[in-house]
This record gives C-alpha cells, sequence and structure tokens, in this order.
C-alpha cells in the first residue's frame, strides 16, 4: 500500500499556494484539517495500485504475492477496474523511460525524500524515482481527471527532485548531470509533458526561488496575496486578504484618469458637478486585462462564501442578512421501471418513450482499445476547429489563428 504521508508546515504539495502567498501555511494552522474526500481517498487508492503494478514491474515480485495484494485492493470499496487500467498506462509510461537509459536504471516506489535543506522540516514522498546514467527522472501520477497539472515549472516536482539527488549523493555522486520530471494524468490525457534541467539549474532554483520562499513561509513572516491558488487553502473562505482581492475593485473606480481625457475633457467635467472625474467612465485594455485575471476566482470565491455561510447557518450560527431554506423539489419515480411499464399500458411504445443515442467517440473508444479504435475509425474521425477561447497569456497552447495548421494539412503535397 502507498506510504502515510505525514503532516508538515510547509509542503512541497503546496507549493503552488504557498510560493505565491508565503503567509498561508501559518494563516492555515488556524483552521482544523478537513475530511479527506472522496477523490482524495480515491486517489490513495489509485497510488497503491499503481505503486503494486511497478513493483510487480520492477522489483522481484512472485505473481502469487502480486495477486493477493491486488484482490486486496479490489475489495476496497472505491475499486474501479480503470484503476488496473490507469496503472498499466503508468507503469508502461516508465518501462518507455527506463529503456532509454544505457543500463538498466534504478527504480523506487513510494520513496520518502528530505527536503529540509530547502524547506524547513520539509518531505515529500516521490511516487517513483529512476536514477541512473547520468540521469535521475521524477514520475508523478495523478488521477484526477479535472484539473489537468503540468510538469514545467512545478515546484512541487522540483522539490522532489532536490531531495531525490540529495537521497542518491551517496551512491552516485556528481554523475548525475540532468534531472527530468513527469506527470502521468492518463484519466486526462496520454501525453505525458517533461521537463528538463540540470543539476546546477535545479539547485540555482532551489537556493534562490524555494529556499527564500519556503523559509518565508515556514517562520510566519510571509505576505498575504490571493490567487487561483487559494482554491486549496484551508480558510478560503474566511480569508480577509482574499475577500479584499476579489470584492476592492475601487482601484477601478477611483482610477486616475490622467492620459485618458483630454484637458478639454477634463475641463468641461470640473464643470459638471455631477460628473465625478475619479470615475471614468471606461476601462482601458490594460484594466481589462487584469479585471480578467481577477475575475477568473471570483465565481470560486463566492461559491466559497456560500459554502461557509450555508455550513455555518446550519450548526446554528447567524450570518446577518442570510438564512437557509430548502431548495426547490424535482419530482422523481420512486421505481423507474414501473413507471415505463404504466406508459407502455397506456399504448406508448419504447420508440416514444426512451431517447436512443450513440454512445460518444470517446465511449465507443473505451469499449474497443485505443489501438483498435484508431484502425476501425480512423476515416471516419475529423477535428474541426475548437471555438475561439480566452485564456491567460500564461497558457501553453499556441495563440488562435482563424486559418489553423489543418486547414493547410496537404497543402505542401499538392
Ligand atoms: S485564501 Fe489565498 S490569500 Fe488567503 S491565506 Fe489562503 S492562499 Fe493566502
Amino acid at each position: 500500500m502507498a506510504t502515510p504521508r505525514e503532516h508538515a508546515v510547509v509542503t512541497a504539495s503546496g507549493f503552488e499556494r504557498w510560493s505565491n502567498c508565503t503567509a498561508a501555511p501559518r494563516y492555515e494552522e488556524l483552521f482544523p484539517d478537513g475530511e479527506t474526500s472522496v477523490y482524495a481517498a480515491e486517489g490513495t487508492l489509485a497510488h497503491a495500485v499503481c505503486e503494486l503494478y511497478g513493483r510487480k514491474k520492477f522489483t522481484p515480485m512472485s505473481t502469487r504475492k502480486f495477486n493477493s495484494e491486488l484482490k486486496k485492493l479490489k475489495s476496497h470499496a472505491l475499486w474501479q477496474d480503470e484503476m488496473s487500467k490507469t496503472a498499466e498506462f503508468y507503469v508502461n509510461f516508465l518501462v518507455e523511460k527506463a529503456n532509454e537509459y544505457e543500463a538498466i536504471p534504478h527504480v523506487a516506489f513510494e520513496v520518502r525524500v528530505d527536503l529540509s535543506e530547502y524547506i524547513p522540516e520539509g518531505f515529500g514522498t516521490c511516487d517513483c524515482i529512476m536514477i541512473g546514467g547520468d540521469t535521475l527522472r521524477i514520475t508523478d501520477y495523478k488521477h484526477g481527471k479535472g484539473v489537468p497539472v503540468s510538469s514545467i515549472n512545478n515546484g512541487q516536482m522540483r522539490a522532489y527532485a532536490l531531495g531525490a539527488l540529495k537521497m542518491f549523493y551517496p551512491i552516485y555522486g556528481d554523475s548525475i548531470k540532468r534531472v527530468c520530471t513527469a506527470i502521468v494524468q492518463p484519466r486526462i490525457t496520454e501525453d505525458v509533458v517533461e521537463e528538463w534541467l540540470s543539476v546546477d539549474e535545479l539547485k540555482e532554483w532551489g537556493a534562490n526561488v524555494l529556499r527564500p520562499k519556503a523559509q518565508a513561509a515556514y517562520f510566519g513572516v510571509g505576505t498575504f496575496c490571493a490567487g487561483e491558488w487559494c482554491r486549496f487553502c484551508k480558510g478560503k473562505a474566511e480569508c480577509r486578504a482574499r475577500a479584499e482581492y476579489y470584492a476592492g475593485f475601487s482601484q477601478y473606480v477611483n482610477a486616475d484618469i490622467e492620459g485618458r481625457m483630454t484637458a478639454a475633457d477634463l475641463e468641461r467635467a470640473d464643470q459638471l458637478s455631477s460628473m465625478d472625474v475619479a470615475k471614468p467612465p471606461v476601462l482601458s485594455d490594460a484594466e481589462i486585462g487584469e479585471l480578467l485575471a481577477k475575475a477568473e476566482g471570483l465565481a470560486a470565491w463566492y461559491a466559497d462564501l456560500q459554502e461557509y455561510a450555508r455550513d455555518a447557518i446550519l450548526t446554528g450560527r447567524e450570518i446577518p442578512g442570510w438564512k437557509v431554506v430548502e431548495g426547490k423539489r424535482i419530482r422523481a419515480f420512486t421505481d423507474a421501471d414501473a413507471a415505463m411499464e404504466k406508459m407502455r399500458s397506456e399504448g406508448y411504445d419504447d420508440a416514444i418513450l426512451y431517447d436512443r443515442k450513440p454512445k460518444t467517440l470517446a465511449q465507443l473508444e473505451k469499449l474497443t482499445g485505443k489501438k483498435r479504435f484508431t484502425e476501425l475509425m480512423g476515416d471516419l474521425i475529423t477535428w474541426p476547429p475548437g471555438k475561439p477561447t480566452l485564456v491567460s497569456a500564461t497558457d501553453a497552447r499556441d495563440p488562435y489563428s482563424p486559418v489553423g495548421p489543418r486547414e493547410f494539412a496537404g497543402v505542401g503535397d499538392v
């Protein structure tokens, strides 16, 4: 089973949060640990399955032992058959990477690494460490299918790599020159993006970015800074800094308009007592860019406030101006089969009673397997262009082009 993870004040997994909001770790100590979500429990089980498949592939393990361990995992209430498939995908990826080494690398799973050289009292658990020749590989498995996590600029992965370098230094010394980190998230994509860094680059990042941020966070001298990283903060609903961030749009109301109104406009505004010159009527494109970035998390923040207030009222507290009521009731059959039977007896046949819908492309692919599906359907699949979608400039995708690469496909072959 996966090694249990203990609690640390500044955790590598929270890097995105505390590297942006260095006040977060000490602030979060004000709040009790939340209950483990079913998704987290599912993730822990999926990690245990990956670990088992990995050990079977890379370490001596009898089939009998493997089957008995797998049987135990399958008896878990959250078991899904998909977990075997995702574990196989993870292990196949590792095999492919192991084959890139000139000699068989050392492969270890669920390895606890010491991060205290950079993060006070810090430690982490690497899903897989592969080391040999001049290369260290850190691979993380993620079972979630909601938010894709990139290994590029990923502080958690880099911190794990620093911990693994330290751990294996007595054996490999200075022979390790390159580090590769990768995140396998097969329920979202089969493409695995890798980040390659030299050991010197990684250590420089550790000394200049990781260590100072972690120390500020640990010693309680951090600064509050709200942003999208608040979503996993234990005190996200009650946080004043976050409230000010989302509620404090006054800078846009009271913005200095000098430079955006002509002298004549200002003179006219001066004459109109009803017009407050400190409230420009039109936002600049730069302000819209800033507001878009802020407003991205607005809905999530509001949902957090709602959840907090609802729970508070249900436990007997008062949130002035708010109450909890019963939501809209939606009728439901107590027995859907019996209901359909009655409709049939009224003379309605199944063609009217049921909608017949084909399964989606992804569902059909799941039935046949990817390889067979490509053989069968390759000539029936097209990729219509996606709709223009607004994203942050930091998004890794190429900017939208009305005439995309697919429209040019084959032009050069004429
Ligand atoms: S909610 Fe956001 S701003 Fe507030 S402490 Fe947490 S991470 Fe920092």
